[in-house]
This record gives structure tokens, C-alpha cells and sequence, in this order.
């Protein structure tokens, strides 16, 4: 091994995750290297919509939603840029009267967890929000601090707080490998990362990869259950009733349908439960049909708005909605020490940052005090990629299995892509 390319920890991807876990990082490390196989954002992170909300549907969502929102705000300060953050609130729709049961559970969790959310009635929610329809819903949950982020420049703003902290990115170079030794104690521990241009000596690793991490963790040896699958983005034409200083974003969550205002002009977007998980490669038009029909129900200003712009792009999600955050587990279950998994389960613009923060804390001290990640290791999925977990309640109808049609080629090649020495 060229000792010379030696580093403290090197990160695999440069999206939202990799990129603010490598700034983390370098303020306790000496050299952090960040490997991107293509360009700095190019993954989800500059793909998004920018929703950031608190009200997440367990202890751990909502802690990582508020310590995201936070940082938001102290972003400027600390970094002397930001990720353009609005806080605009959030009303998160029952339709059904299940929905407001288990929206109002919901809203007593997350009050338990310290957030001021708070139950609207439908006239409640039409009088705040006068856009959304005064009937065809039962109100629901709203946080008047929730709100959004502008993703194209949260991606500027951690390549500018990369460049800051010393970070050494290597754009169009891909991560190949895991080298790693008999750790003595039954496992394995990482010693070396194999690269397009060449291998780098490091004692720790941080593998990202949002909708690539499955394929990632492939290449470590790791069965990762993260999936990916299209997700559609369209924002029309501005309308004069659209409040521009401060309009609320708004969730149907039974529909997977939401929206807030962009540059004037109203910016929804959604996933489709039933489409096979895999990479986005082009507009859904018949479910952009339908989703402009059930939009039209719950804003009806919006029927006859021209399109300004739409977008399909590869989300990450997993198969409990629940992000993946913990060392990494080879093939026949061993561990892989100095190794650390971090996803954001298709949640990176509000829960990044913190998913970033605890993904350093575990890599450098192998535990972390922003939440209790007891749960969120690999080791609560079992061989088919079933979570032992409830799924987390708020989120986009996402494919219910992260199984793919690379899951033959890893039964094929288990464990492919590790060097040992
Ligand atoms: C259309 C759309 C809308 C979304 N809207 C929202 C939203 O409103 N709110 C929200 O919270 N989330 C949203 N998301 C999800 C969010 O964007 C992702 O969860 C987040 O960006 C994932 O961040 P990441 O850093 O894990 O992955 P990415 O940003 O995808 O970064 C991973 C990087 O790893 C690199 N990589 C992969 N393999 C290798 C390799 N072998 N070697 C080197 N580099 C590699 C990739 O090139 C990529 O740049 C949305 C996603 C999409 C697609």
C-alpha cells in the first residue's frame, strides 16, 4: 500500500451526508478525504425539493428534524454561509378519519419529544392556509417552524464549508473497495480504501451513496436494504392569491402528495407505491395527470395553471422509511470495524445534517449523543431486507421492499469487491 496516500477517515460520496459528516469530521481529524464518483452533488442532494420538517413519526425523526432545522439556522454564523432556509410551517393533512387518529397520536408523541405542533381543524387549516380547499379534508397536524431549504444551495454551501475546513474532495474518483485484516476478535477491521485512482491507508471509513448505497455497500461487502426509485418534482405557474412571503407548506400524506411554494409558482411533488424500485429515467405523464387532479381537489387555483418545470430523479429510501446509521456488517455477519453506513432513507434535506453529525460521531467515537441509534443499525434487517422496526408513519409512499434486480448478482458474487491482506 502507498502509505504516502494515507488519510483519518475517508468518505465515500459527496451529497448532503458525506459532505457536512466530512466538515464534522475535520474539525476533530486531521486529514478526511471525500471520494465522489462524479461531481459534488450530483447524486439526490441537488435533486430535492427542500422539505424540512420536525414532525417526524418516532422519538428519533423528530430529534434528528429539530437538530437539522437548527443547524439550518446557525449555519450562517458558524459557516459564514447557508442552505436557504425558510420557515414558512407545515400542515401535515388527515383526509380520512383514520388519518386524524393517527394524526392527533402523533401530534402527542411529538409534543412528549418537545416540538410545539399543534392540531388544526379543517376550517382551521383553510383559515390559515386559504389556498387549500375548505372541504375534502379533516385539517391536521401543523409546526409553524418547519419549512424549507434551497437544495442546490445547501450543496454550495457544504462545498464551500468543505473547501473551509481543509476537506480534500477527489471528484470523478470511485470508491472500489474495502481493504481490510483479521481484527483478532472474530471480525474484520478496515485498514485500506481501493479507489479508481488507486488505494488510500485509513483506519476509518464512512460509506454514503443515497440511491447508490445499496450498490455501495455491495462493493464493501455489505448487504445494504436502501432502495431507489423515481420520484417526481413539477412546479407551475404563479398564481396572485399565492402568498409569497410566507404561504404553508402543505402534506397529503395519503395521497404522498406535497407542496409549497418556488420562486412564486406552486412546487409539488410525489412517489408512486407501485412502481418497481430502480432509477429514474423519465416522466411518469399519466401520474402526473393524476397527481395534478388530486392537487386540483385540495388547491383549487391550481386547475388550469400552466407547468413552468418538472423534474424525475432517483430518491433513496429504505424499507422502514427509518435512516441507516451504524458500522457495517459483512456478508456472513461479521463485523467490519472502523466502518460506518450512514443513509438518510430519502429524508436528507430535513434530517442530512443531523444523519451527517451522527454519521461522524460513530466514525471517530463510535457513538454519538444526538440520538439513541441503538435501532438504526443494519443489524435490525434481516437477509431479505425486512426491518424489525414499524415503519415511520410520515412518509412518501415509497416502494415497500428495497429489493432490486441486483439482488441476484449479490447472491451470485456475496461479498465482492473486499481486499484482504
Ligand atoms: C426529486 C427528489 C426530491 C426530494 N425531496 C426531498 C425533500 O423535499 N426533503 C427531503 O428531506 N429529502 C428529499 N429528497 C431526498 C434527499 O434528496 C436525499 O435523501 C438526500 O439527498 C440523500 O443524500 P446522500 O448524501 O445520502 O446521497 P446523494 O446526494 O445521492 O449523494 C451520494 C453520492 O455518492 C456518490 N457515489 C455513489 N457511489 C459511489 C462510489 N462507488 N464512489 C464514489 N462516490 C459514489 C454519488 O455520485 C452521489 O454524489 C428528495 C430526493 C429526490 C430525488
Amino acid at each position: 500500500m502507498n502509505e504516502k496516500d494515507r488519510a483519518d477517515l475517508v468518505v465515500v460520496g459527496a451529497g448532503t451526508v458525506g459532505g457536512w459528516a466530512s466538515v464534522f469530521a475535520a474539525s476533530e481529524l486531521g486529514r478526511v478525504v471525500v471520494l465522489e464518483q462524479g461531481l459534488v452533488g450530483q447524486g439526490a442532494s441537488s435533486r430535492a425539493a427542500g422539505i424540512v420538517r420536525a414532525q417526524g413519526g418516532t422519538p428519533a425523526t423528530v430529534a434528528l428534524g429539530r437538530w437539522t432545522i437548527d443547524f439550518y439556522r446557525r449555519q450562517s454564523a458558524t459557516y459564514g454561509t447557508d442552505s436557504g432556509f425558510r420557515e414558512l410551517g407545515y400542515l401535515i393533512l388527515a383526509i380520512t378519519a383514520d388519518d386524524e387518529r393517527a394524526g392527533r397520536e402523533r401530534v402527542a408523541m411529538q409534543r412528549r419529544e418537545g416540538i410545539d405542533v399543534e392540531w388544526l381543524s379543517g376550517d382551521g387549516a383553510h383559515d390559515l392556509i386559504p389556498t387549500l380547499a375548505a372541504t375534502g379534508h379533516r385539517g391536521g397536524s401543523y409546526l409553524a417552524t418547519d419549512g424549507c431549504i434551497d437544495p442546490p444551495r445547501n450543496v454550495r454551501a457544504y462545498s464551500l464549508a468543505m473547501q473551509a475546513a481543509g476537506v480534500e474532495v477527489r471528484e470523478r474518483t470511485a470508491f472500489s473497495g474495502l481493504v481490510t485484516e483479521d481484527d483478532g476478535v472474530g471480525g474484520r477491521r478496515v485498514v485500506g480504501i481501493e479507489t479508481s485512482a488507486g488505494r488510500i491507508a485509513t483506519d476509518r471509513a464512512l460509506l454514503t451513496g443515497g440511491p447508490s448505497l445499496r450498490r455501495v455497500g455491495k462493493i464493501a461487502g455489505v448487504r445494504i436494504p436502501a432502495g431507489a426509485a423515481r420520484h417526481t418534482v413539477a412546479v407551475l405557474e404563479p398564481h396572485p392569491v399565492f402568498d409569497v412571503d410566507r404561504m404553508p407548506m402543505v402534506f397529503d400524506i395519503g395521497g404522498g402528495l406535497y407542496w409549497r411554494l418556488e420562486e412564486g409558482g406552486l412546487l409539488f411533488g410525489w412517489s408512486d407505491p407501485d412502481e418497481l424500485p430502480g432509477e429514474a429515467r423519465s416522466i411518469n405523464w399519466p401520474m402526473y395527470e393524476a397527481q395534478r387532479a388530486r392537487l386540483a381537489q385540495l388547491v383549487p387555483v391550481t386547475r388550469d395553471l400552466g407547468i413552468r418545470k418538472i423534474w424525475a430523479a432517483t430518491i433513496d429510501y429504505t424499507p422502514d422509511h427509518l435512516p441507516i446509521l451504524g458500522p457495517a456488517i459483512a456478508v456472513d455477519g461479521s463485523p467490519i470495524r472502523g466502518t460506518t453506513i450512514a443513509s438518510p432513507g430519502g429524508h436528507g434535506m430535513m434530517w442530512g445534517p443531523g444523519v451527517a453529525r451522527v454519521a461522524a460521531d460513530l466514525a471517530i467515537h463510535g457513538g454519538t449523543r444526538l440520538v439513541d441509534v441503538t435501532d438504526l443499525g443494519l443489524d435490525r434487517f434481516d437477509e431479505h431486507g425486512r426491518s424489525r422496526l414499524a415503519t415511520d408513519p410520515i412518509a412518501l409512499p415509497f416502494p415497500h421492499t428495497a429489493a432490486g434486480a441486483d439482488d441476484v448478482e449479490e447472491a451470485e458474487h456475496p461479498g465482492a469487491g473486499v481486499a484482504t491482506r
